[in-house]
């Protein structure tokens, strides 16, 4: 086993067995900056953030990922991913607060209903890692009670029989116990017309220790499950995540990825290619890239749509089909996702 971990003075004494335990990992998340300084050499920047929690994004790192963090480099991708910036106290005035209109389309606290067949079930409203980037930050960290009663999501997916898809998402569903889930895979199971039901989480990729063999059964035993994870740089393809990824492909579960488009963590060619072919490796389809939306206090992670077709264009027809994603833009206000293509016909 990998113990690499015990050079950080703050986990040195940590065994192998409560690492490797996905609770452990959570109720040791970093939180503040005095533990984030025992890991990393902060910037001034970074310092001043973690310091200011009102009016940002809550600071979550598991362990696991905070080990992955270039300690020197305030560039590397994982580090930009997990430690807030100043930058993110900078609201611009057209950053949106619900940028894909998810909360004009709830006929039901924490479902949203836009897409005829399809639904997307807000089930949790915390995350393993929060990350800086996230478009959901309205909603993941605090607990607004929304997701509390899951009742009438099912009332009105048995009275909806349109719907044929659950996209089960949140927050993160994994912060769920197995048994948790497991009911609710269940009770969506009971319905006749849901025919296909995915997970969306990030949790595999922030903290790997969560995929037990235990979560791996209750996926098994409500099969098909499908899980759309989410990957941003190729970094964090690490042999941990590598095991995770063996473990869901080898139960059965069909796993895709979607990748935010983030400025000065995957924004290249080189880098996006290479995250495609480490994804491949472990059995992941990249599903769809996102240009980063409208949320606000992500404007430092904001590309131009042009940064995003030259990625596609040097994907299509330069490497395996399979290797390349749809590019997609959440139309603003609750447009959908649009995707958007560089033009071909030349
Ligand atoms: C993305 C999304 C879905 C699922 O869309 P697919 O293109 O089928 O993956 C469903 N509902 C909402 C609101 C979404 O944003
Ligand atoms: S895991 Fe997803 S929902 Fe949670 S903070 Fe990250 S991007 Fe947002």
């Amino acid at each position: 086993m990998d113990d690499s971990y015990r050079r950080i003075p703050l986990w040195s004494n940590v065994s192998p067995e409560d690492w490797e335990d996905w609770h452990w990992q959570l109720r040791n998340r970093i939180y503040t900056v005095d533990q984030l300084r025992q890991v990393i050499d902060l910037t001034p920047d970074e310092e001043e953030a973690c310091a200011k929690k009102q009016g940002r994004l809550v600071m979550a790192i598991p362990p696991y990922w905070a080990a992955l963090m270039d300690p020197k480099d305030p560039n590397c991708p994982i580090r930009r991913q997990g430690v807030p910036r100043m930058e993110e106290f900078n609201i611009q005035p057209h950053d949106m607060r619900d940028p894909c209109g998810e909360d004009t389309d709830m006929p039901v606290p924490g479902l949203v209903h836009r897409y005829p067949d399809r639904v997307l079930f807000l089930v949790t409203e915390q995350c393993a890692m929060y990350c800086r980037h996230c478009t959901r930050r309205r909603l993941v960290g605090e607990n607004h009670g929304l997701m509390s009663a899951y009742e009438g999501t099912f009332e009105y997916l048995r009275k909806h029989t349109e719907v044929r898809d659950v996209l089960i998402s949140g927050g993160d569903p994994l912060m769920m116990t197995d048994v948790r889930l497991g009911q609710v895979l269940a009770r969506l199971r009971e319905i006749p017309h849901l025919e296909f039901i995915r997970i969306g989480s990030r949790t595999p990729v922030t903290m790997p220790q969560r995929v037990t063999p235990e979560f791996c059964a209750v996926l098994k035993k409500y099969k098909p499950i499908w899980m759309s994870l989410h990957f941003c740089h190729p970094k964090e393809v690490s042999p941990r995540v590598k095991q995770a990824m063996d473990m869901l492909a080898d139960s059965g579960v069909p796993l895709g990825s979607q990748t935010v488009l983030l400025s000065g963590v995957n924004d290249n060619p080189e880098t996006m290619k290479k995250l495609m072919h480490e994804l491949l490796k472990v059995r992941v389809r990249p599903y769809y890239i996102y240009q980063c939306d409208m949320a606000q206090g992500i404007t430092h992670f904001r590309t131009a749509v042009d940064k995003g077709l030259e990625i596609m264009q040097s994907l299509r027809g330069h490497t395996s089909g399979y290797a390349v994603p749809t590019y997609v833009v959440d139309g603003p206000g609750g447009g959908g996702k649009i995707p958007l293509s560089p033009n071909y016909v030349v």
